[in-house]
C-alpha cells in the first residue's frame, strides 16, 4: 500500500525554492569567474620568469662576454628557474591539499643541517638584492614536524620577506624550542601589512592591492600553501607587523 502523497507547495515555498537557485547559478558563476581569474594569474606567473629565462639565455651566449658577466647571466637564469619550480610545487600541493590527499610525516631531526641548508639555498638571492640574512638557532636544538613541508613553509616565508623588503634592509630567522613546540620567527623590515590585510593573506590568491604585489612579483598562493601546510601539522602562524616597519611571522609546530 502507497500512500502517494506530494508535499504541499505554498507560494513561499516556491519563492523560496527559485531564491535557492538563483543563489546556486550565483555561487557557480562566481566560481567560474574565479577559476578564470586563477587560470589567468597562474599563466602570467609562469611567462614573466619564462620571458627572463629566454633573454638572458639569449645575452648569455653572446660572443666576447668575460667569464664574469656570463656566470653574473646564468645565476639570474637559475635564480628565475628555482621561481618556476617553487611556484610549480606550490600549485601540485593546493591541488593536493584540495583534494584531501595530503599527508604529514612527522619525524625528529636536527635543526643545524636542516636551517643551513636553506640558509645556503637562499643566500645567493638575498646578496643579489643586498639584504643581509641572518639565522639564529641553538646548534642542539630539534624539531619534530615533516622536514620537506616545513622546508616548504620557510622557503615560502623568506621568499616574501626578500619580496617585499627593500635594499640594506636585514631579514632574520629565528628558531627555538617553548616546552614541546617549535617556535620559527622570520621577521623583515619590510613595507608591512595593514591590520585588515593580515586576516586576508593567508587566503587563496589574495594579494595586498594586486598591481603592487605584482609589480613585486608576487602571485598569492605562496602564504595559502603555508597556512594549509601548517595546519596539517596541527601548528599555528600568526603574523606581527606595522606599515613602512617590517613584519614578523611566527610558526609553532
Ligand atoms: P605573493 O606570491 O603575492 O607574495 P603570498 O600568498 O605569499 O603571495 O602573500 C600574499 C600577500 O601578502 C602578498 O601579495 C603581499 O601583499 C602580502 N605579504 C606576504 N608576506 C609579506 C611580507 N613579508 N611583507 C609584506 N607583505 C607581505
Amino acid at each position: 500500500d502507497f500512500d502517494v502523497s506530494l508535499p504541499f507547495i505554498g507560494k513561499d515555498e516556491l519563492g523560496e525554492l527559485s531564491g535557492s537557485i538563483q543563489k546556486l547559478a550565483d555561487d557557480l558563476e562566481r566560481l567560474k569567474a574565479e577559476r578564470n581569474e586563477f587560470l589567468a594569474s597562474i599563466a602570467h606567473e609562469l611567462s614573466t620568469p619564462l620571458t627572463y629565462l629566454i633573454g638572458y639565455s639569449k645575452v648569455a651566449m653572446r660572443q666576447g662576454l668575460n667569464e664574469q658577466e656570463r656566470t653574473h647571466y646564468l645565476e639570474i637564469i637559475i635564480e628565475e628557474s628555482n621561481r618556476m619550480k617553487e611556484l610549480v610545487k606550490n600549485l601540485l600541493d593546493l591541488a593536493k591539499l584540495d583534494e584531501n590527499t595530503y599527508t604529514v610525516t612527522k619525524e625528529n631531526y636536527s635543526a643545524r643541517p636542516f636551517l643551513e641548508n636553506i640558509f645556503q639555498l637562499v643566500k645567493p638571492s638575498f646578496n643579489l638584492k643586498n639584504i643581509r640574512l641572518d639565522f639564529t638557532y641553538d646548534s642542539e636544538l630539534q624539531i619534530y614536524a615533516d622536514s620537506l613541508r616545513l622546508e616548504q613553509v620557510i622557503l615560502n616565508l623568506l621568499d616574501n620577506a626578500l619580496k617585499y623588503s627593500n635594499e640594506h634592509s636585514t631579514v632574520t630567522l629565528e628558531a627555538f624550542k617553548k616546552e614541546e613546540t617549535t617556535v620559527i620567527k622570520i621577521t623583515d623590515e619590510g613595507i608591512g601589512i595593514s591590520k585588515e590585510d593580515i586576516e586576508l593573506i593567508f587566503e587563496k590568491l589574495y594579494r595586498v592591492e594586486k598591481s603592487r604585489s605584482r609589480a613585486y612579483g608576487g602571485s598569492g598562493i605562496g602564504l595559502a600553501v603555508v597556512k594549509e601546510l601548517i595546519d596539517a601539522h596541527g601548528g599555528s602562524i600568526e603574523v606581527l607587523s606595522d606599515v613602512g616597519k617590517g613584519s614578523t611571522f611566527i610558526v609553532k609546530i
